[in-house]
């Protein structure tokens, strides 16, 4: 039934959610939000008919909207996975603009604040116990982080980290030179994977938290090796759904949920060696992810799933009966206007065709 229903409104979805304005000097730059997905958005630098801009997506989240109203969009997406979809759900947008707020939720927050991550998976836990009669699901995650094109595991536990904290400051040069993780087809799996990635079972929200915590640890640790590493890389949460009917008959699927690396343009005067670098993996699968999504959009023949780590990897997650949704994140503040017309620019891109 959720299948039938999200079949109706197509496979790629785009909503925009814009984040509240922080600082009291700036005024917002968001001038209408449509019911329908309308937005409208002005330079504060400009006369008011020049600097307008019209946008339209699935949806458009203000400020004022809360973290289970956003959820609450996306549920029968997610709640499509325990039929057999593969699910996407991506987080774009500069840094700052709330991706890790819609994914994980704020950082050390209550319970209350959760993003989608979490309250997916407790959804998850649910349907699957409703179901308990009918079919038996495994549910099992897996987190990476992709920085400049190397794909590294966010779930290994290390000892050291969670029992002694002031060997935190050492602990970059082990991630540093440990070894990249390879995609490639793994016979469990459907398609590609990440088979050398630690696989984790999952049977309660409890469980999901705690691993959350280590992914945050891992990406944090790095963040003191490169100075804000964790808005250069992409992080992926993958649940792994493997369900079994009275029948015997399996069912295999999976739902990324992916936090983007900053979208925002780095002004290439002005950096230099490994910063350069950062920006330009950044740009290239960015740029991949758009002409990817366009063009299954447009079916077109050629899928470049090759051009960049991240489609590689979710190559099997992205077109076929796979569903797509990404949110496109706003800072509101006139200082971002630019960045905020690329952002939209590029989510549209990827919605209207
Ligand atoms: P990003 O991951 O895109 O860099 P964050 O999610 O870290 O951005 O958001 C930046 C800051 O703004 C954080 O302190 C976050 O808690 C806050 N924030 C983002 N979106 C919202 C929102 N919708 N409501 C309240 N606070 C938000
Ligand atoms: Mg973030």
């Amino acid at each position: 039934l959720y299948n039938m229903v999200q079949d109706l409104k197509g496979n790629i979805r785009v909503y925009c959610r814009i984040r509240p304005v922080f600082r009291a000097d700036t005024k917002s730059t968001i001038e209408f939000i449509g019911e329908d997905g309308s937005l409208v958005i002005s330079d504060p630098s400009k006369s008011q008919k020049d600097g307008k801009k019209v946008f339209q997506f699935n949806h458009v989240f203000s400020p004022a909207a809360r973290q289970d109203e956003v959820f609450k969009d996306t549920q029968p997406l997610i709640r499509s996975v325990m039929d057999g979809y593969n699910v996407c759900i991506f987080a774009y947008g500069q840094t700052g603009s709330g991706k890790t707020h819609t994914m994980s939720g704020p950082s050390g927050g209550s319970t209350k604040e959760m993003g989608i991550n979490y309250l997916a998976l407790n959804d998850l836990f649910q349907i699957s116990n409703e179901r308990k009669d009918v079919i038996n699901y495994d549910i099992r995650v897996q987190m990476v982080e992709i920085y400049n094109e190397q794909v590294r595991d966010l779930l290994v536990e290390d000892s050291s980290t969670t029992k002694y904290p002031f060997i935190l400051s050492i602990k970059p040069f082990v991630f540093l030179t440990m070894h990249t993780l390879e995609i490639r087809s793994c016979a469990s799996e459907n398609g590609l994977s990440l088979p050398d990635a630690t696989m984790h079972y999952v049977k309660s929200p409890t469980d999901v938290l705690h691993l959350m915590k280590v992914g945050e640890v891992n990406r944090a640790v790095n963040s003191t090796a490169i100075n804000n590493r964790s808005s250069r890389s992409h992080s992926i949460l993958t649940v792994h759904i493997h369900g079994k009917d009275t029948t015997g008959s399996i069912l295999r699927s999976c739902l990324h949920l992916v936090d983007l690396a900053g979208s925002e343009r780095v002004d290439k005067s002005e950096v230099t060696g490994d910063r350069l670098k950062e920006a330009q993996c950044i740009n290239k699968s960015l740029s991949c992810l758009g002409d990817v999504i366009m063009a299954l959009a447009q079916k077109n023949s050629h899928i470049p799933y090759r051009n960049s780590k991240l489609t590689l990897l979710l190559q099997d997650s992205l077109g076929g009966h796979a569903k797509t949704l990404m949110f496109a994140h706003v800072s509101p503040e006139g200082d971002s206007f630019g960045e905020t017309v690329s952002t939209l620019k590029f989510a549209q891109r990827v919605s209207t065709v």
